[in-house]
């Protein structure tokens, strides 16, 4: 059985990437242009390369016109994003967090970091367009243990406030559910989109995340575009965007010679080297984005005949970035996919499974949670294909 799917997906993702045996394949590279280079040396010209350089301005304003967003802060990384969302949006030290198990252990340690508990809720069942995000049924469930109150729910256990829910959009597929804003307004819990992967997805109603509720991006240099690291806060109004430009630089009362902070806060700024990158590559986006769309169309030709696997096809109505293309095992079994996983890497080609569920790391053993059932059944089944803008662009 493993021998025969190992052979079928090897076969798969060589007609689609045209790799030949030995040749390492990369889950996503980077895409950089000669681009980069003219904008870093700008940059260096400039003498300010560090987070006041015109690049972080510049970029700042390019990702605001392509989202949608109000402002845009520019952070070091999308983990440090997602700190200031959490801070600004109102969690405190012992109230609790919402987020899917389904992640990247960042979402859970930004909630953590700020001394706040994360409580892990279930995903949509897995189906050949499921969003693979946060269950807005899961998270009603959990709310069964809270009552509401002006200030958001309280557990009826710990006395601790729910004080934000954070939807995950989950390679590239966008998560938040018409009910899970619906909930989350009822009971008066502020949204924080992890939109890390997520940039150039937009809604059936041609929403990108970041204009109905604060939303992050990561830069890291396996996202769709990067910085080599970084990460933006996406804000739908300026209300809060000067506390959150504050918090992120220290605190620091602008003045031309006298350092007063009024604040213990962070210095979570992007530098104008990195800020660089990003402006040559928001020039490179279109081209990357239709370069995963060719790339993502391959893949679901190639995967029509299988009766093994199906690939995760886009949820209806959005559009996706493609940022990690996706199939499942039709019979989820999680020894078989490990093996499955540790055989392609073994050739030289980067597949792996979702993320193993946030609960299961050791800082979160004891965290509270719903049932994950959706979760186990996901991470059982779904391998993530080598996506790299690269593979797709003479398609
Ligand atoms: C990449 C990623 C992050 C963290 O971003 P960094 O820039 O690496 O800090 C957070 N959440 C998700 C879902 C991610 O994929």
């Amino acid at each position: 059985m493993l021998a025969s799917l190992v052979e079928e997906l090897f076969e798969i993702i060589a007609n689609v990437s045209k790799a030949s045996n030995g040749k390492t394949l990369a889950l996503h590279e980077p895409y950089l242009e000669s681009n980069v280079l003219d904008e870093l040396s700008k940059t260096v010209a400039s003498g300010f390369v560090s987070s006041v350089g015109e690049a972080v301005t510049e970029f700042e304003t390019l990702l605001s016109n392509y989202t949608g967003a109000e402002a845009v802060i520019l952070t070091s990384s999308g983990t440090a994003a997602l700190q200031l969302a959490l801070r600004v949006s109102g969690v405190k030290a012992g109230d609790e967090v919402a987020m899917p198990a389904l992640s990247f252990v960042a979402t859970a340690n930004a909630a953590k970091l700020l001394g706040a508990e994360p409580v892990f809720v279930d995903t949509e069942p897995l189906s050949q367009n499921s969003t693979l995000g946060m269950s807005a049924e899961s998270l009603e469930e959990l709310l069964t243990s809270y009552f509401p109150t002006e200030v958001g729910p309280i557990n009826r256990a710990t006395g601790a406030r729910l004080g934000a829910v954070v939807p995950v959009h989950v390679f590239g597929r966008l998560s938040t559910s018409k009910r899970l804003v619906r909930l989350a307004k009822d009971w008066k819990i502020p949204i924080v989109e992890d939109a890390a992967g997520a940039i150039g997805c937009f809604s059936e109603e041609g929403m990108h995340p970041g204009t109905e509720s604060p939303a992050i991006l990561s830069f890291n240099g396996n996202k769709t575009i990067t910085t080599g690291g970084g990460g933006a806060l996406l804000l739908p109004s300026n209300d809060l965007a000067v506390e959150a430009r504050h918090l992120a630089t220290t605190a620091k009362v602008p003045h031309p010679w006298r350092f007063q902070h009024d604040r213990v806060a962070w210095n979570f700024r992007m530098p104008a080297l990195n800020a660089s990158l990003g402006v040559a590559q928001m020039q490179s986006l279109p081209r990357i984005l239709d370069a995963k769309r060719r790339l993502a169309a391959r893949y679901f030709d190639e995967f029509l005949i299988s009766d093994n696997f199906c690939l995760l096809d886009t949820p209806p109505g959005q559009r996706s970035n493609h940022w990690l293309i996706a199939a499942a095992l039709k019979e989820p079994s999680e020894v078989l996919l490990g093996e499955l996983l540790d055989s392609l890497n073994a050739r030289g080609v980067g597949v792996r499974s979702a993320w193993s569920p946030i609960n299961l790391q050791l800082p979160y053993l004891s965290s509270q949670r719903v049932a994950l059932n959706n979760t186990t059944e996901i991470v059982s089944s779904v391998v993530c294909l080598p996506s790299s803008p690269q593979l797709g662009m003479n398609a």
